[in-house]
């Protein structure tokens, strides 16, 4: 039994740093190892001095045990040999040391002294604990003043809006990927976000003071006054950037020869909408609706989903609102909600529209909590996930038995809500010519396009060279989705991340794409962008850019491009 104070602490706390270490090193790595045994023996005398009450004399017993194994000479020069003769770092050396002797213990007869590998435990889980917070008094000092930046393998995005809003300042991942939806979210929280470290585990260490680029990806581990000094530049030239930026917010959007882009803008939350709003968007192209089923015990009745997306359709003031239907599954983990099945490959399991297709009732909520949002402001209906026409005629079905049903129970609502598809898996994207007179508007998606067309997994770290936007075979199929809904006299939008990317701002207006949808943080930047380029000029590149065979050869003609059209 056990009474205390629990510190929850992160794993990465106990981890055991088992590369081996230089020589040079050792003097360093001793001096850790005596600095954190010290600060151990602190912590105990600090803690006998706390101890009162009829307990103290025994818990004092206790302490002092603790303590006199720390200045235990045969347990602590066991661990200074293994770092100086066995080239371990001193993590790896505790661990070996507690091993040893935890074996000896359990090999003794009496149970008393058997139990006794506890104390052990417990001393060497202290100095552990020492070395991982080993950093210097100045740096403690600051990081108590400054919030935290968490770091961890992975994180949910479900997990992050709570995150967010507990003040965290960033984030830092051994795993994940730029256009994972943990990625796509943190922008949209603001939150800035460095993926695919992977060491970070092993690197960092409970309250090291870290500075975190989430653009270039870097982290630096003990910023030196450098660092500090680089970071100040950054924040002084972020500002005056965004100044600047701000002057664009009332302009239009035109290419340098006068051409109208509508810049739209993707939303995961109010904040998005506002700054959709001040920056001038021409609308919201796309609306996750899925966040609002993350972390939850229960499905959002129609109800709370009609408020949610009235909300959204008022924030934006008489602008166009696409909301996409539920595209549950793949990496957004946490499904408990909808009681899903595991599936051994989500990517191309149960997700989007098929989701929606085999449970009626749930689709039937959203479109009615959708369509009942259409009397307060435009909307568009947008489908994710779609492979084939049938699912859009099931989806119409539904979308008109419901707005029937809300009319004759007296609902008002639209009178016409238009229903897109989104264009993000290989075949939709072939198939679209049959396809294009059931849709109203489409939107590509590239992220899952990229992902599906190269069998390239877009939360995989490990193919994130493979995972390219300017494979040939990706720029076809944008080329082709763009002509054909353009000949159909249909809207469409790009809505994945390369809309936001300003090193695809070019290429997507050469292969004729004028409706961009983005994260609105990055609509300025892009609005500031297409004002320098000549979209005349860039659309007589389309051709080579669809003939040249490698990624090589694509940059090449990009470049090209970027000096006809600087
Ligand atoms: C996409 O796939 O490009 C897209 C916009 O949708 P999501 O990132 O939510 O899959
Ligand atoms: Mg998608």
């Amino acid at each position: 039994m056990a009474l205390g104070r629990a510190r929850l602490e992160r794993p990465s706390r106990y981890l055991v740093d088992e590369r081996p270490l230089p020589a040079a090193e050792i003097d360093d790595e001793i001096e850790r190892l005596r600095r954190a045994i010290e600060a151990a023996r602190e912590e105990l005398g600090v803690l006998r001095d706390r101890l009162h009450g009829s307990m103290a004399r025994e818990v004092a017993e206790f302490i002092d045990a603790h303590s006199l194994m720390l200045a235990d000479r045969e347990l602590t020069s066991g661990i200074y040999d293994l770092i100086r003769q066995g080239g371990y770092r001193a993590s790896a050396a505790l661990k070996l040391q507690r091993d040893r002797l935890v074996a000896v213990f359990e090999a003794m007869d009496d149970p008393y002294l058997r139990s006794r590998k506890e104390d052990v435990e417990q001393v060497i889980a202290r100095v552990q604990a020492g070395l991982q917070r080993d950093s210097s008094s100045e740096e403690r000092k600051l990081a108590s003043r400054i919030g935290e930046i968490l770091v961890s393998d992975t994180v949910a995005p479900a997990e992050l809006v709570p995150l967010a809003e507990a003040g965290v300042l960033g984030v830092v991942l051994s795993s994940g990927s730029r256009v994972s939806h943990g990625a796509i979210l943190a922008r949209s929280l603001h939150l800035p976000m460095v993926v695919a470290a992977h060491d970070a585990l092993s690197a960092i260490a409970e309250n090291d003071l870290i500075l975190i680029n989430g653009d270039s990806g870097e982290v630096i581990v003990h910023p030196s006054s450098a660092d500090l000094a680089r970071f100040r530049a950054w924040q002084r030239d972020s500002l005056q950037r965004s100044r600047q930026l701000a002057l664009l917010a009332e302009r239009d959007t035109r290419t340098r020869d006068g051409v109208e882009i509508a810049l739209w803008a993707n939303a995961e939350s109010a904040a998005d909408v506002a700054l959709a709003r001040a920056s001038g968007a021409a609308g919201i192209g796309l609306y996750r609706t899925e966040f609002l089923f993350l972390q939850r015990r229960e499905l959002p009745d129609e109800d709370e989903q009609f408020l949610a997306y009235r909300t959204l359709v008022l924030g934006m003031g008489g602008l166009p609102v696409t909301i996409r239907t539920l595209d549950l599954g793949a990496d957004k983990a946490d499904n408990s909600v909808l009681m899903l099945d595991p599936e051994d490959n989500p990517a191309l399991g149960v997700r989007g529209v098929r989701l929606s297709l085999r449970h009626p009732q749930l689709m039937r909520t959203q479109l009615r909590a959708i369509l009942r949002a259409s009397a307060y402001g435009p909307v568009r209906i947008l489908v994710p996930m779609v492979c084939a026409s049938e699912e859009m005629t099931q989806m119409r079905a539904l979308l008109r038995e419901c707005a029937r049903d809300l009319r004759s129970a007296g609902h008002e609502i639209a009178e016409h809500v238009e229903l897109g598809a989104m264009i993000e898996v290989p075949a939709a994207a072939i198939a679209l010519p049959g396809m294009i007179r059931q849709l109203d508007f489409v939107a590509i998606g590239t992220n899952d396009l990229v992902q599906y067309t190269l069998a390239v997994d877009r939360n995989n770290d490990h193919l994130a060279n493979l995972y390219d936007p300017l494979h040939p075979a990706v720029l076809k199929l944008l080329a082709q989705t763009i002509a054909t809904a353009q000949r159909a006299g249909k809207r469409v939008s790009l809505c994945g991340e390369m809309a936001g990317d300003r090193r695809y701002t070019a290429l997507l207006l050469a292969l004729g794409l004028t409706d961009f949808s983005m994260h609105p943080g990055a609509l300025l930047e892009v609005r500031e962008q297409l004002a320098t380029l000549d979209r005349g000029a860039l659309r007589k590149h389309a051709a080579a850019l669809l003939r040249a065979p490698t990624h090589a050869r694509i940059e090449a003609v990009l470049a090209r491009m970027a000096t006809s059209s600087p």
